[in-house]
């Protein structure tokens, strides 16, 4: 029988986890540059074992869907460009050989989704006078309103008299709406924003996308409006084959992030058929607690991982 994974030609598309760590990313540099006694085991390992193969070494959360067409052709979609977006590209785009950026997506506007932007003009052709496609960027109208303050050169599409050229990233800004019944295309594939509380002031958007296998990816938040929940549970629209979540701590609560058990408990709520963490603080050790979410997957009957940096995932989209 065809493995459903596969299109004709044999390739597949793919999910890669270009980084699961908090805002401030992991290792913490406090644990380093004042170790506590005894020192902080997860962060005292960046010291020893190299990032690609330390899953405690985790930059910010983003994801790139390596979305493989019918007729065999690739784009590269990407969710998030945060603080450790170049490092990112030097880690994972070569190892994976991922040769450029098709359509980019944020979540929000905050430093560890978008810092990074300013490096995307390393991943486009070289043109010293900026003549050459823009990369297609989908975000809210609260997100590009603060990207014109936060980098109005990328914004900017007329020159002043007597400015001179620079070079910078070249991007087409498309606002998306922060409703569920408002999908957008990102390089062929449909998307479905899931507006979700980051805080209880902040909408953030997580998104729902595939056909074959449906992906929730939700990487910033505290609270499920009940329409979003709705959309990406079984006992709702339906169940997600993969839900990707916000966890920041292990324990207790956090007033804009879900912690360990409110994450638990959300999984058990929204139901997918396999739930993986990111956002993690060094608070978590890989090893240690995929093992404790083994005993909980057993329990429960859905399997719950930690996802790591540099992790790919095979998948029908
Ligand atoms: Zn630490
Ligand atoms: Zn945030």
């Amino acid at each position: 029988m065809a493995n459903p994974n596969v299109t004709e030609n044999g390739q597949s598309s793919a999910l890669i986890f270009l980084g699961t760590g908090c805002s401030s990313a992991v290792p913490n540099l406090m644990c380093l540059i004042q170790p506590s006694d005894p020192p902080c085991h997860v962060c005292s390992q960046a010291l020893s074992i190299p990032p690609e193969r330390n899953p405690n070494y985790r930059c910010n959360t983003s994801l790139l869907i390596d979305y493989c067409r019918s007729d065999g052709n690739h784009s590269y979609i990407l969710i998030d460009v945060g603080k450790t977006f170049r490092e990112q590209v030097l880690r994972w785009f070569t190892a994976y050989k991922i040769p450029r950026v098709d359509s980019i997506i944020l979540t929000h506007e905050h430093a560890d989704a978008v810092l990074g932007l300013d490096d995307i003009r390393a991943v486009q052709p070289y043109s010293a006078t900026n003549d050459i496609d823009p990369t297609s960027i989908y975000l809210s109208q609260h997100a590009m309103e603060s990207i014109a303050t936060k980098f109005p050169y990328l914004v900017q599409k007329k020159y002043k008299d007597g400015q001179e050229v620079r070079r910078v990233a070249q991007l087409d800004w498309r606002i998306i709406e922060d409703q569920c019944e408002k999908p957008f295309v990102a390089s062929g594939l449909g998307f479905v924003p899931l507006p979700v509380m980051h805080g209880e002031d902040y909408v953030c958007l997580g998104f729902l996308f595939g056909d074959k296998c449906r992906v929730a990816y939700i990487s910033d938040v505290s609270r499920f409006p009940a329409s979003t929940e709705y959309v990406i549970s079984k006992s709702g629209a339906g169940q997600v084959d993969i839900l990707i979540l916000d966890t920041l701590y292990k324990d207790g609560s956090h007033n804009v992030h879900l912690c360990l058990p409110q994450s638990l408990e959300a999984v058990k709520r929204i139901c997918p058929k396999r739930a993986l963490f990111i956002g993690m603080t060094h608070g978590f050790d890989h090893h240690k607690d995929n093992e404790f979410l083994m005993e909980w997957t057993k329990r429960e009957g859905i399997p719950v991982q930690l996802a790591h940096d540099g992790l790919r995932i095979p998948i029908a989209l």
